[in-house]
């Protein structure tokens, strides 16, 4: 791709992933995003405001972390203004039925160790097993051979109460995948870059608005403002490699694309010579469901504590939009791996959800309005030794992917989509400049 004059690029998916890669070229390339949903945004997306007496709905509820820096690189670039789109709140570790702890003022690493050592709900020894469990995954490498965190709890003999109050929220909730078969060296990193990396990175970020808002928007507008043209509504067939480096998109050609696609959507997508080598790294993906419950009440929700976590519950955990400065009715219910439960239709998850509201606020009346949406294949699960794709090949095609699944150190998130994306875009640059 020797070539002076800027590159014409598509990106191929409007998710997190390819508006990532998008802002990181715009101005530096003639550049198209394809995206064949009416919305950008990917799994992060909108389903709509003021829908089915609700504020607003999206395609899940999202937690993100201070840890995620691309991230906010990305909506700064755009123009998202954080006190408008985030609570940003200090840790905190709330289970209704168990173990509770707060950081505090001190510096890191004091924050978390006090924060430990003044926990509520379990035993003095326990909370001595935990700080030992949580600095030996601050120390690990991932040189060390991989294991499952179900298989590592077992050696360091953690008792059941941090299992199910700690250990399994958090597997569940960073990695969407149950502990029998989550990668420790996964968790490692998220522990080492999340809460050991700092008190900022650990704090919660939790979305004020719809997804929507909070990235989406804002970054088509700036796009189209970089005069970056843009395809909603058009899915691209397979791709096409022509003599000389250039690849059809739909029939156009292109000098180099992202696709910035789900892994399940990748294979239909690249060329039909990608060697299957690569192809069948992705067929070996497992992947989990997960559900958010969204519940609406006549009386305010009040829970005690912005993100409010059941050990022994359907729901995982809960987020009352009126302590995130919206509508102060509503609910929403965060229940990863939801494949593993055994609740079939959209009223039983509705009546467990409300059973645990009623936990924690034992006055409140039967829901006015309910929503449940199932994500089944929400995130590639986070396995031990899983394998990244080696795209050498297509990069050798002009085509760089994109997207959650190709981070190597994070579970599928929307840091490493954004990352990925990032990723992509220099890479792809730094090709064409040489
Ligand atoms: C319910 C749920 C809850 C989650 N909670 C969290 C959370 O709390 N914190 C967190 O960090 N992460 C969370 N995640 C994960 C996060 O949403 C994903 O990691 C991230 O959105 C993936 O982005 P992506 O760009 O890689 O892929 P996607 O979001 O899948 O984007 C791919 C895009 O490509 C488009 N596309 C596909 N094929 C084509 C084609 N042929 N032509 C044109 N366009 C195409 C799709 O329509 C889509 O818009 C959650 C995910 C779900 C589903």
């Amino acid at each position: 791709m020797n070539d002076k004059r800027l590159p014409k690029v598509a990106v191929i998916g409007a998710g997190w992933s390819g508006l990532a890669a998008a802002a990181a070229l715009a101005g530096k390339s003639e550049l198209v995003v394809f995206e064949a949903g009416k919305t950008a945004g990917g799994r992060a997306r909108s389903l709509g405001r003021a829908v089915e007496g609700f504020s607003f709905l999206d395609n899940g509820q999202h937690i993100m972390l201070g840890a995620y820096h691309a991230m906010q690189t990305l909506m700064k670039t755009v123009g998202v203004d954080f006190d408008k789109a985030f609570m940003r709140l200090p840790l905190q570790w709330y289970m209704a039925d168990g173990l509770r702890f707060q950081t505090g003022i001190l510096p890191a690493p004091w924050h978390i160790v006090k924060a430990v050592l003044f926990a509520k709900g379990i035993s003095f020894g326990e909370k001595i097993a935990l700080s030992r469990q949580m600095r030996a995954l601050q120390l690990r490498r991932n040189s060390e051979p991989d294991k499952t965190v179900a298989q590592w709890l077992s050696e360091w003999r953690v008792s059941r109460r941090l299992q199910s109050g700690f250990w399994q929220p958090l597997v569940l909730g960073a990695l969407n995948t149950p502990l029998t078969s989550a990668s420790v060296n996964t968790l490692a990193n998220v522990v080492q870059d999340g809460v050991c990396a700092g008190k900022a990175a650990g704090n919660y970020w939790l979305p004020k608005q719809d997804l929507g808002a909070l990235l989406a928007e804002p970054a088509l507008a700036w796009l189209k403002r970089q005069g970056v043209g843009i395809r909603m509504g058009e899915r691209v067939g397979r791709l096409q490699t022509l003599p000389g480096g250039r690849v059809t998109v739909n029939g156009e050609a292109f000098d180099a694309v992202v696709t910035a696609v789900a892994p399940y959507h990748a294979a239909a997508l690249w060329p039909k010579e990608t060697p299957s080598a690569l192809t069948s790294v992705l067929d070996g993906y497992a992947y989990h469901a997960i559900t958010t419950v969204y519940l609406c009440y006549a009386e305010p929700v009040k829970l005690p504590a912005a993100l409010t976590g059941f050990a022994e519950g359907t729901a995982q955990w809960l987020l009352a939009r009126g302590g995130l400065g919206g509508d102060e009715h509503e609910v929403a219910a965060v229940i990863s791996v939801s494949d593993a439960l055994s609740i079939r239709d959209s009223a039983d998850w509705m009546a467990q959800v409300h059973a645990d509201v009623k936990r924690v606020c034992p006055d409140i009346g039967e829901p006015l309005a309910g929503r449940v949406i199932t994500e089944k294949r929400a995130t590639v699960a986070s396995t031990p030794n899983r394998q990244r794709p080696d795209c050498a090949w297509l990069h050798h095609q002009n085509i760089y992917p994109a997207g959650d699944y190709l981070h190597e150190r994070y579970p599928a998130t929307l840091e490493a989509a954004v990352q990925s994306g990032q990723a992509a875009a220099a890479l792809l640059l730094a090709d064409w400049r040489r």
